[in-house]
Protein backbone atom coordinates (compact mmCIF):
# COMPACT_ATOMS: atom_id res chain seq x y z
CA UNK A 1 0.00 0.00 0.00
CA UNK A 2 3.15 2.36 0.90
CA UNK A 3 1.80 4.67 3.19
CA UNK A 4 3.77 6.24 5.29
CA UNK A 5 1.52 8.62 7.21
CA UNK A 6 -2.19 8.26 8.43
CA UNK A 7 -2.48 11.86 7.22
CA UNK A 8 -1.95 10.81 3.68
CA UNK A 9 -4.63 8.33 3.46
CA UNK A 10 -6.97 11.33 4.75
CA UNK A 11 -5.68 14.31 2.39
CA UNK A 12 -6.72 11.24 -0.35
CA UNK A 13 -9.94 10.42 1.60
CA UNK A 14 -10.86 14.02 1.52
CA UNK A 15 -9.61 15.06 -1.66
CA UNK A 16 -11.05 12.15 -3.91
CA UNK A 17 -14.26 11.97 -1.71
CA UNK A 18 -12.99 8.63 -0.81
CA UNK A 19 -14.03 6.62 2.71
CA UNK A 20 -11.06 5.69 4.46
CA UNK A 21 -10.95 2.08 3.82
CA UNK A 22 -11.31 2.80 0.11
CA UNK A 23 -8.20 4.62 -0.19
CA UNK A 24 -6.47 1.57 1.33
CA UNK A 25 -8.41 -0.69 -1.28
CA UNK A 26 -7.50 0.84 -4.16
CA UNK A 27 -3.82 1.39 -3.08
CA UNK A 28 -3.65 -2.55 -2.16
CA UNK A 29 -5.25 -2.99 -5.89
CA UNK A 30 -2.21 -1.00 -7.53
CA UNK A 31 0.71 -2.27 -5.29
CA UNK A 32 -0.62 -6.24 -5.79
CA UNK A 33 -2.11 -5.88 -9.45
CA UNK A 34 -5.16 -7.09 -8.48
CA UNK A 35 -8.92 -5.92 -9.22
CA UNK A 36 -11.31 -4.98 -6.21
CA UNK A 37 -13.44 -7.98 -6.35
CA UNK A 38 -9.84 -10.28 -5.95
CA UNK A 39 -8.50 -7.82 -3.37
CA UNK A 40 -12.22 -7.93 -1.24
CA UNK A 41 -11.87 -11.66 -1.54
CA UNK A 42 -8.74 -12.40 0.11
CA UNK A 43 -9.82 -9.92 2.92
CA UNK A 44 -13.28 -11.79 2.86
CA UNK A 45 -11.08 -15.11 3.70
CA UNK A 46 -9.24 -13.52 6.60
CA UNK A 47 -12.34 -12.59 8.25
CA UNK A 48 -12.99 -15.99 7.61
CA UNK A 49 -10.04 -17.61 8.73
CA UNK A 50 -10.49 -15.55 12.18
CA UNK A 51 -14.20 -15.96 12.42
CA UNK A 52 -13.47 -20.16 12.65
CA UNK A 53 -10.61 -19.65 14.92
CA UNK A 54 -12.55 -18.12 17.48
CA UNK A 55 -15.81 -20.84 16.99
CA UNK A 56 -13.61 -23.60 17.13
CA UNK A 57 -11.50 -22.67 20.61
CA UNK A 58 -11.40 -25.88 22.09
CA UNK A 59 -11.47 -25.43 25.88
CA UNK A 60 -9.55 -28.66 26.60
CA UNK A 61 -6.47 -28.08 24.68
CA UNK A 62 -3.33 -26.63 26.69
CA UNK A 63 0.05 -25.58 25.41
CA UNK A 64 2.81 -27.81 25.48
CA UNK A 65 4.42 -25.58 28.41
CA UNK A 66 0.88 -26.13 30.21
CA UNK A 67 0.76 -21.98 30.66
CA UNK A 68 -1.86 -21.76 28.47
CA UNK A 69 -5.52 -22.73 27.62
CA UNK A 70 -9.02 -22.89 29.55
CA UNK A 71 -9.14 -19.17 30.54
CA UNK A 72 -11.65 -18.45 27.33
CA UNK A 73 -13.95 -20.60 28.49
CA UNK A 74 -13.78 -18.83 32.25
CA UNK A 75 -14.39 -15.90 30.68
CA UNK A 76 -17.13 -17.62 28.52
CA UNK A 77 -18.79 -18.86 31.81
CA UNK A 78 -18.30 -14.86 32.99
CA UNK A 79 -20.23 -13.76 30.29
CA UNK A 80 -23.41 -14.93 31.55
CA UNK A 81 -22.84 -14.12 35.00
CA UNK A 82 -25.36 -11.14 36.52
CA UNK A 83 -22.88 -9.28 38.44
CA UNK A 84 -20.24 -8.33 36.16
CA UNK A 85 -19.35 -4.39 36.27
CA UNK A 86 -18.39 -4.23 32.54
CA UNK A 87 -21.42 -5.00 30.06
CA UNK A 88 -21.88 -7.47 27.15
CA UNK A 89 -19.52 -6.07 24.53
CA UNK A 90 -16.28 -5.91 26.78
CA UNK A 91 -17.04 -8.96 28.68
CA UNK A 92 -17.72 -10.94 25.15
CA UNK A 93 -14.41 -8.98 23.29
CA UNK A 94 -12.50 -10.08 26.55
CA UNK A 95 -13.80 -13.66 25.99
CA UNK A 96 -12.58 -13.51 21.85
CA UNK A 97 -9.12 -11.96 22.82
CA UNK A 98 -7.94 -14.52 25.36
CA UNK A 99 -9.59 -17.40 23.49
CA UNK A 100 -7.69 -16.54 20.63
CA UNK A 101 -4.23 -16.21 22.03
CA UNK A 102 -4.86 -19.47 23.70
CA UNK A 103 -5.38 -20.87 20.18
CA UNK A 104 -2.07 -19.57 18.81
CA UNK A 105 -0.14 -20.97 21.53
CA UNK A 106 -1.93 -24.12 21.62
CA UNK A 107 -1.19 -24.32 17.78
CA UNK A 108 -4.06 -23.67 16.10
CA UNK A 109 -4.86 -21.68 12.85
CA UNK A 110 -5.24 -17.91 13.49
CA UNK A 111 -4.66 -15.12 12.12
CA UNK A 112 -1.48 -13.06 12.36
CA UNK A 113 -3.09 -9.44 12.30
CA UNK A 114 -0.52 -7.76 12.74
CA UNK A 115 1.46 -10.62 14.42
CA UNK A 116 0.82 -14.28 16.10
CA UNK A 117 1.18 -12.66 19.46
CA UNK A 118 -1.57 -9.57 19.71
CA UNK A 119 -3.65 -12.46 17.16
CA UNK A 120 -6.76 -11.78 19.51
CA UNK A 121 -6.96 -7.66 19.54
CA UNK A 122 -8.58 -7.45 16.13
CA UNK A 123 -10.93 -10.47 16.19
CA UNK A 124 -11.92 -9.58 19.26
CA UNK A 125 -12.88 -6.16 18.61
CA UNK A 126 -14.78 -7.08 14.84
CA UNK A 127 -15.87 -10.41 15.74
CA UNK A 128 -17.81 -9.17 18.99
CA UNK A 129 -18.91 -6.18 16.95
CA UNK A 130 -20.56 -8.50 13.77
CA UNK A 131 -22.08 -11.08 16.12
CA UNK A 132 -24.01 -8.73 18.47
CA UNK A 133 -24.66 -5.60 16.37
CA UNK A 134 -25.57 -8.13 13.64
CA UNK A 135 -23.08 -5.84 11.33
CA UNK A 136 -23.22 -6.95 7.10
CA UNK A 137 -20.38 -8.74 6.40
CA UNK A 138 -18.76 -6.33 3.89
CA UNK A 139 -18.64 -3.91 6.26
CA UNK A 140 -16.27 -5.58 8.44
CA UNK A 141 -14.47 -6.88 5.35
CA UNK A 142 -14.26 -2.83 5.23
CA UNK A 143 -13.04 -1.96 8.48
CA UNK A 144 -10.65 -4.46 8.19
CA UNK A 145 -9.38 -2.51 5.02
CA UNK A 146 -9.10 0.52 7.62
CA UNK A 147 -7.18 -1.85 10.19
CA UNK A 148 -4.80 -2.93 7.46
CA UNK A 149 -4.18 0.88 6.37
CA UNK A 150 -3.64 2.20 9.65
CA UNK A 151 -0.92 -1.07 10.60
CA UNK A 152 0.66 -0.43 7.27
CA UNK A 153 1.62 3.09 8.53
CA UNK A 154 2.73 1.40 11.96
CA UNK A 155 4.83 -0.83 10.01
CA UNK A 156 6.56 1.56 7.37
CA UNK A 157 6.96 4.36 9.94
CA UNK A 158 7.60 2.43 13.39
CA UNK A 159 7.25 -1.79 13.45
CA UNK A 160 5.25 -4.06 14.25
CA UNK A 161 7.95 -6.48 15.70
CA UNK A 162 8.43 -7.28 19.58
CA UNK A 163 11.87 -7.68 18.73
CA UNK A 164 12.31 -4.88 17.47
CA UNK A 165 10.08 -1.89 19.00
CA UNK A 166 8.67 -4.09 21.97
CA UNK A 167 5.56 -5.11 22.42
CA UNK A 168 4.05 -1.49 21.71
CA UNK A 169 4.73 -2.60 18.43
CA UNK A 170 2.93 -5.26 18.76
CA UNK A 171 -0.16 -5.24 20.85
CA UNK A 172 0.48 -1.43 20.44
CA UNK A 173 -0.01 -1.90 16.53
CA UNK A 174 -2.99 -4.45 17.30
CA UNK A 175 -4.86 -2.10 19.25
CA UNK A 176 -4.68 1.22 17.26
CA UNK A 177 -5.60 -1.01 14.24
CA UNK A 178 -8.76 -2.29 16.12
CA UNK A 179 -9.69 0.88 17.56
CA UNK A 180 -9.27 3.12 14.06
CA UNK A 181 -11.82 -0.03 12.67
CA UNK A 182 -14.65 0.18 15.20
CA UNK A 183 -14.48 3.71 15.15
CA UNK A 184 -14.84 3.59 11.30
CA UNK A 185 -18.06 0.76 11.95
CA UNK A 186 -19.34 3.31 14.76
CA UNK A 187 -19.75 5.97 11.99
CA UNK A 188 -16.72 7.90 12.56
CA UNK A 189 -15.37 10.03 10.33
CA UNK A 190 -11.74 9.74 9.07
CA UNK A 191 -10.49 12.27 11.45
CA UNK A 192 -11.67 10.20 14.79
CA UNK A 193 -10.40 7.13 12.66
CA UNK A 194 -7.00 8.26 13.16
CA UNK A 195 -7.37 9.75 16.49
CA UNK A 196 -8.77 6.78 18.37
CA UNK A 197 -6.04 5.00 16.61
CA UNK A 198 -3.78 7.58 18.56
CA UNK A 199 -5.38 7.62 21.56
CA UNK A 200 -5.04 4.12 21.69
CA UNK A 201 -1.22 3.66 20.65
CA UNK A 202 -0.45 6.41 23.56
CA UNK A 203 -1.90 4.06 26.45
CA UNK A 204 0.60 1.31 24.92
CA UNK A 205 3.90 3.74 24.06
CA UNK A 206 6.77 1.86 26.07
CA UNK A 207 5.46 -1.44 26.67
CA UNK A 208 8.18 -4.02 26.98
CA UNK A 209 8.43 -7.48 24.99
CA UNK A 210 9.25 -9.61 27.83
CA UNK A 211 7.71 -13.43 27.40
CA UNK A 212 7.73 -15.92 29.69
CA UNK A 213 10.44 -18.83 28.69
CA UNK A 214 10.08 -16.96 25.00
CA UNK A 215 7.07 -18.68 24.73
CA UNK A 216 3.93 -16.54 23.29
CA UNK A 217 1.82 -16.83 25.99
CA UNK A 218 2.90 -15.21 29.15
CA UNK A 219 2.19 -12.63 29.35
CA UNK A 220 1.28 -12.00 25.41
CA UNK A 221 -2.46 -13.66 25.87
CA UNK A 222 -3.63 -11.43 28.48
CA UNK A 223 -2.09 -8.23 26.74
CA UNK A 224 -4.79 -9.20 23.76
CA UNK A 225 -7.17 -8.68 26.30
CA UNK A 226 -5.71 -5.40 27.55
CA UNK A 227 -4.96 -4.36 23.50
CA UNK A 228 -8.44 -5.10 22.82
CA UNK A 229 -10.41 -3.62 25.79
CA UNK A 230 -8.02 -0.27 25.62
CA UNK A 231 -9.10 -0.12 21.64
CA UNK A 232 -12.99 0.10 21.95
CA UNK A 233 -12.64 2.52 24.89
CA UNK A 234 -10.28 4.59 22.56
CA UNK A 235 -12.65 4.40 19.52
CA UNK A 236 -15.95 5.56 22.43
CA UNK A 237 -13.35 8.51 23.32
CA UNK A 238 -12.71 9.56 19.89
CA UNK A 239 -16.32 9.25 19.17
CA UNK A 240 -17.32 11.04 22.08
CA UNK A 241 -15.12 14.19 20.52
CA UNK A 242 -12.01 13.63 22.65
CA UNK A 243 -8.78 14.03 20.19
CA UNK A 244 -5.46 13.38 21.09
CA UNK A 245 -3.68 16.03 21.53
CA UNK A 246 -0.40 15.01 19.98
CA UNK A 247 -0.90 14.07 16.38
CA UNK A 248 -1.84 10.74 15.47
CA UNK A 249 1.23 10.42 12.82
CA UNK A 250 3.66 12.23 15.36
CA UNK A 251 2.50 9.27 18.29
CA UNK A 252 3.65 6.83 15.88
CA UNK A 253 7.18 8.25 15.09
CA UNK A 254 7.43 8.74 18.73
CA UNK A 255 6.41 5.02 19.21
CA UNK A 256 9.79 4.25 16.55
CA UNK A 257 11.41 6.74 18.71
CA UNK A 258 10.66 4.77 21.86
CA UNK A 259 11.79 0.90 20.33
CA UNK A 260 14.66 2.35 19.02
CA UNK A 261 15.75 3.56 22.47
CA UNK A 262 14.29 0.38 24.25
CA UNK A 263 17.44 -1.98 25.69
CA UNK A 264 17.65 -5.42 23.42
CA UNK A 265 17.19 -6.92 27.00
CA UNK A 266 13.02 -5.85 26.58
CA UNK A 267 12.75 -6.86 23.39
CA UNK A 268 12.03 -10.51 22.86
CA UNK A 269 15.29 -11.78 24.23
CA UNK A 270 13.80 -13.22 27.65
CA UNK A 271 17.27 -11.19 29.50
CA UNK A 272 14.75 -8.41 31.39
CA UNK A 273 10.98 -8.09 32.74
CA UNK A 274 8.53 -10.62 33.53
CA UNK A 275 10.80 -13.12 31.96
CA UNK A 276 12.68 -12.19 34.50
CA UNK A 277 11.51 -13.07 37.55
CA UNK A 278 12.10 -16.24 39.92
CA UNK A 279 8.84 -17.36 39.15
CA UNK A 280 9.52 -17.68 35.04
CA UNK A 281 12.93 -18.56 35.82
CA UNK A 282 11.69 -21.29 37.55
CA UNK A 283 8.86 -22.35 34.76
CA UNK A 284 12.04 -22.17 31.97
CA UNK A 285 14.23 -24.34 34.08
CA UNK A 286 11.17 -27.13 34.44
CA UNK A 287 10.43 -26.67 30.75
CA UNK A 288 14.10 -27.08 30.31
CA UNK A 289 14.24 -30.60 32.17
CA UNK A 290 10.93 -31.76 30.72
S1 LIG B 1 5.24 -9.77 24.91
FE1 LIG B 1 6.47 -9.95 23.03
S2 LIG B 1 5.93 -11.94 22.17
FE2 LIG B 1 4.33 -11.38 23.65
S3 LIG B 1 2.75 -10.35 22.42
FE3 LIG B 1 4.10 -8.77 23.25
S4 LIG B 1 5.60 -8.46 21.60
FE4 LIG B 1 4.62 -10.41 21.18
Amino acid sequence: MGFAKLSEIVSIAEKEELPFWEVVLRADCQERNVTQTESKSMMREMLDAMRQADSRYNPELRSASGMAGGDGAKLEAFRHKENRLIGDFLTEVMEKAVKMGESNACMRRIVAMPTAGSCGVIPAVLLTYEQQKDAPEDRIVEALYVAGGIGEVIAASASISGAEGGCQAEIGSASAMAAGAVTYLEGGSNEEIVHASALALKNMLGLTCDPVAGLVEVPCIKRNVSGAVNAVVSSQMAIAGIRSAIDPDEVIDSMRRIGKQMPSCLKETGQEGLALTQTAQQIAAHLKEN
